[in-house]
């Protein structure tokens, strides 16, 4: 048996309890639609979050960030990853906590960076093209004025192909080149080329595979030769795009920081899955920009920015928010967006006082959205919506009982339906060993006297003190 790296499962479980969440739940003119997209609520939020989405549509978030003040459990998560669907399918979402970037291993600003890498993806397409054609010579000036004259040091060859639809020339590298002049092509051969994404990749004599499907026989036949070209009357011209994947520059970082790790793309994406070797230093971040560049100027990869969630964000300090000041002015920044339940408090690593505990500077370039505690009915409603992500039946006197339990159970005397929330799956099991498979007042009742939550745990410990090491 082997022993394994621990893999933090913190990232998954955190969009997991989101997993009803589709989008922000706008009609057509950006009113919030009271139930939908799996959102209850949060009508304001919701509509100041739909205006974000068009700003960022518009360019206009650029150097911006977004900020969602409100108390714990409010939605603020669940309205980010809203943002992020609305922006398009497959954008990337990365959730973390302030309080992630102090390890004992690992600087601030790494842990910040290696963030923003996961938050910004990179979408990688390919064109394929298909030329069958007649090999034409290009007049020596044609080919001088593209190649500078083959035998240079020049980097690829030009050739015509003649094909139905005109004659195209095409780029080719030495290597190409000289395999087609091994296999003895000359001008007025009809040959075929695969290129993609404007990259040659394979050539032939069409000769070489001149079999074709005889109807009659019901089978595939050799062409004589010489007949080919009259055969394949129709020169195709295909072109298709396909997307190949999608991933995050982080990905191709940790991809990358393999001893073994190739220089094609696609390569990178193979050994994706497997553990990670060596640390990512600023030099390979640098390098894989260098690779992504060429393919975005190539055409073959664009980037998608996607969206990084930063909760707790007083927990930053002073260090960290100058690094994000920079961070969002880079060119390929993902949306920002920071979560607190703060007021005036210190920013961390200075004496100053400031809103939120984020220093004047950044707080200047931050769009703020407020949430709101909920009342009985949408905490009822947003635990119903759970209860069926999760396959739990539940009957509608015990949805009500959680509701209340939602209600009184925050520290600080507001409604969170994340401690309610939480409640669902142990009841299920409870009911389960009683003999049903729905959900009964009584089964919440007994779960209640099993899990303390956040309020009634601190009682505890205040009445208990002297029971406790301080
Ligand atoms: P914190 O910052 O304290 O971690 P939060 O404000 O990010 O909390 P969430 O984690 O988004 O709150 O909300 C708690 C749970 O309630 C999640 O499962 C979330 O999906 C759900 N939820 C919150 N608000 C809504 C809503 N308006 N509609 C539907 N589900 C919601």
């Amino acid at each position: 048996m082997k022993i394994d790296e621990v893999q933090s499962t913190s990232r998954k479980q955190r969009i997991a309890t989101h997993t009803h969440i589709k989008g922000l739940g706008l009609d057509a003119s950006g009113n919030a639609i009271p139930l939908a997209a799996g959102f209850v609520g949060q009508v304001a939020a919701r509509e100041a979050a739909g205006i974000v989405v068009d700003m960022i549509r518009q360019k206009k978030m650029a150097g911006r960030a977004l900020l969602l003040a409100g108390p714990p459990s409010t939605g603020k998560t669940a309205l980010s990853l809203g943002i992020s669907q609305e922006l398009g399918s497959k954008v990337p979402f990365c959730p973390m906590v302030g309080s992630e970037v102090y390890s004992s291993e690992v600087k601030k600003t790494e842990v910040l960076m290696e963030n923003f890498r996961r938050a910004i993806g990179l979408r990688i397409k390919e064109t394929k093209e298909v030329y069958e054609g007649e090999v034409t010579e290009l007049s020596p000036e044609e080919s001088d004025n593209l190649t500078g004259g083959y035998g240079q040091s020049i980097s690829h060859v030009i050739i015509g192909l003649k094909t139905v639809k005109g004659t195209k020339q095409l780029k080719l590298d030495p290597t190409i080149y000289d395999a087609l002049i091994k296999e003895k092509v000359s001008v007025g051969d009809v040959i075929y080329i695969e290129a993609n994404s404007g990259a040659v990749k394979r050539v032939g004599r069409c000769d070489a595979f001149a079999t074709e499907y005889d109807l009659e026989a019901e089978e595939y036949v050799p062409i004589p030769k010489g007949e080919v070209h009259k055969k394949k009357e129709i020169v195709q011209n295909i072109s298709e795009e396909d997307i190949l994947t999608d991933v995050t520059l982080h990905d191709l970082d940790a991809a990358n920081a393999r001893p073994q790790g190739g220089q094609d793309i696609l390569s990178l994406m193979g050994q994706m899955m497997k553990p990670r070797k060596t640390e990512i230093t600023d030099k390979l971040r640098q390098e894989i920009n260098k690779v992504v560049n060429k393919y975005i100027d190539e055409g073959i990869a664009e980037l998608v920015p996607g969206v990084l969630f930063i909760d707790e964000v007083h927990m930053l300090d002073i260090e960290c928010f100058s690094y994000l000041n920079r961070a969002l002015e880079s060119t390929i920044s993902p949306i920002v967006i920071f979560a607190t339940n703060r007021g005036i408090c210190t920013v961390r690593g200075t004496d100053m006082t400031s809103p939120h505990g984020i220093p004047v500077d950044l707080l200047d370039r931050l769009v703020i959205i407020r949430t709101d505690t909920y009342g009985l009915t949408e905490m009822i409603q947003i635990l119903a919506i759970r209860a069926q992500v999760e396959e739990i039946d539940i009957d509608e006197d015990s949805l009500a009982y959680l509701g209340e339990i939602g209600q009184q159970a925050s520290l600080r005397h507001l409604a969170n339906p994340w401690h309610a929330i939480q409640l669902l799956s142990p009841a299920s099991i409870v009911a389960k060993t009683n003999g049903r498979d729905r959900i009964c007042k009584a089964d919440l009742v007994e779960v209640t006297t099993l899990y303390l939550d956040a309020k009634s745990s601190a009682r505890l410990l205040q009445e208990q003190q002297e029971r406790y090491i301080t």
